[in-house]
């Protein structure tokens, strides 16, 4: 169990053993305050994980609330186990089965919630003095996934805008480590996605078409088990393309499984 200090900052991450390609070390839950003290992220229904989240609540005097940046299992999974354990503790996020329905703009608790869509279509950041939660949205390490659907990849750099826009001084992203400097993180962030559509458009220009050779393409880098990822995330600039009107007519589509999840 790894717990993460936030330096200047009354926050304390914990960090569950779910490693993985989409969640790096794992994916980190975070403490906010004390007397009572917020949740963000419950994370995977971890034994060994929620016993650390528990223990940590106790030695800052009770919970207050719980709150989800978005409901992929690795970040949610866990929260109907805290429930039952703080039953008196409200929940909140943006859908789903909570006590209190976050928009960007709400407060909860500490919390303030930013729209940070792009990775799930409701996805969001909380402030908590000048740290920013950013649970998908920004990771402290390697980039993320934008899912497939209307209008997600500019939503998803406006969100980035929202927080770039906000006085901070250091990110508590879902997965990695504490990323120090967030106006800097956040310009490559945005840079990334500027220099992939870049990339893609060169490609479409020298007649490249098809998913396959797309990838191979812009996103040679990827490695094998980050391919679907890719894959999603090409979607997303191809859909944004083509809402600009910058998208030839013949190119291949990437297909999807269904993602009820977005
Ligand atoms: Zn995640």
């Amino acid at each position: 169990m790894t717990s993460i200090e936030v330096p200047g900052h009354d926050i304390v991450g914990i960090r569950a053993a779910n490693s993985g390609p989409f969640t790096l070390t794992g994916t980190n839950s975070w403490l906010v305050g004390r007397e009572p003290t917020w949740l963000v992220d419950p994370g995977p229904r971890l034994a060994e994980h929620l016993a650390a989240i528990e223990q940590e609540i106790a030695r800052r005097g009770g919970l207050g609330g719980v709150a989800l940046t978005h409901d992929h299992p690795d970040h949610a999974e866990a929260l109907a186990s805290v429930r039952q354990r703080y039953p008196a503790a409200a929940a909140a996020a943006a859908r789903g089965d909570v006590d209190v329905l976050l928009t960007g703009g709400s407060r909860f608790g500490p919390l303030d919630a930013i729209f940070t869509p792009g990775h799930a279509r409701d996805h969001l950041a909380f402030i908590a003095g000048t740290a920013a939660l950013t649970g998908d949205a920004v990771l402290g390490e390697g980039s993320v996934f934008v899912a497939p659907y209307p209008g997600a990849l500019t939503a998803y750099l406006d969100g980035l805008d929202r927080l770039r826009r906000r006085d901070l001084d250091v990110l508590c992203p879902g997965h990695g480590p504490l990323v120090r400097d967030p106006t800097t993180k956040l310009e490559r962030y945005a840079a990334h996605r500027q220099e992939r559509e870049q990339r893609l458009v060169v490609a479409l220009a020298a007649g490249k078409r098809g998913v396959e050779e797309l990838l191979d393409e812009v996103w040679d880098d990827a490695p094998a088990e980050l391919r679907f990822a890719a894959r999603l995330t090409l979607a997303a600039h191809l859909d944004k393309l083509e809402e600009e009107g910058r998208l030839p007519k013949d190119v291949e589509r990437p297909e999807l499984p269904g993602l009820s999840w977005v």
